[in-house]
């Protein structure tokens, strides 16, 4: 087997179950535009091709793809595209106004910016399977007055529902990571149950407020909003971040767009 590299966060799946579980719970269909993220040696993107005929991938690793590309030819057709998915724009892979379905075990390493890159672009995505390290998931699912709630939980929630799917052990990988990891499904709304006006300055207030999660959120907020707009919108001024809901945060930013 290739050596795993450490710094684009290998670690390839190899228990035939949890591959089996996983394909099970992204349940593509034939006609779906799918599309991999990081297929590595192709222990998704295998079982995929099999039942899709049809898949593109967006994988860094220079070195991995002409052997997918061999490992996979006579299974489908596969089209990787080269480069990193950090900065990597999904929209020219639309055709026919097909919204597209995304998959991906992820390198840990950069699971969080991948998520935000991604909430810039869900008006072309329907919806994506993701294993991540289960602690990010957990922040991704968290509800208010919750340890785990952050920026990440209610930036992924404004846009998405979020569905935490199940636990996968370490010994699932080669080579092993040290966390366990989850699969989660997001299914960005069609129609959000909060709407922001301004949703630049929705994510500024957001920001800034778990920047300083430890302090009130009127000290945190201090330049950006006042008491008066606290008590308007019934938001307690002694509360923390981690107190506010994500309906909270929205009816914020809509105060300041007034
Ligand atoms: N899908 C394979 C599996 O399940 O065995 C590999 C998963 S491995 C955790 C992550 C994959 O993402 C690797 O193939 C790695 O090279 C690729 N990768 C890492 N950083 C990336 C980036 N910035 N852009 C695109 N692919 C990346």
């Amino acid at each position: 087997m290739t050596q795993a590299r450490k710094r684009f966060g290998q670690n390839f799946l190899h228990d035939g179950q949890v591959i089996a579980d996983i394909i099970a719970s992204f349940a593509p269909r034939e006609n779906d535009e799918c599309i991999e993220i990081g297929p590595g040696l192709g222990a998704l993107t295998i079982p995929l091709l099999k039942k899709i005929k049809y898949l593109q991938a967006v994988e860094i690793d220079r070195d991995l793809i002409p052997l997918l590309l061999q490992s996979s030819k006579n299974i489908g057709h596969l089209i990787i595209h080269q480069g990193d998915v950090l900065s990597f724009d999904f929209h020219p892979l639309v055709k026919n106004n097909k919204k597209l379905r995304i998959i991906g075990n992820l390198p840990y390493n950069i699971s969080t910016p991948l998520i935000f890159h991604l909430l810039t672009q869900l008006d072309i995505i329907e919806d994506m399977v993701f294993m991540l390290q289960q602690e990010v998931v957990d922040r991704m699912a968290a509800p208010p007055n919750n340890k785990q709630y952050g920026r990440l939980s209610v930036m992924v929630q404004y846009h998405c529902q979020v569905e935490s799917l199940f636990v996968i052990p370490p010994s699932a990988f080669t080579p092993q990571p040290k966390v366990y990891s989850k699969l989660v499904h997001l299914i960005p709304h069609l129609q959000k149950p909060f709407i922001a006006k301004d949703e630049k300055l929705f994510a500024d207030i957001v920001r800034e407020a778990f920047g300083q999660r430890r302090k009130t959120i009127r000290n945190s907020l201090k330049d950006l909003v006042s008491d008066d707009i606290f008590k308007q919108l019934n938001i307690s001024p002694l509360s923390r971040a981690e107190n506010l809901s994500v309906a909270d945060y929205v009816n914020l930013s809509n105060q300041l767009t007034l």
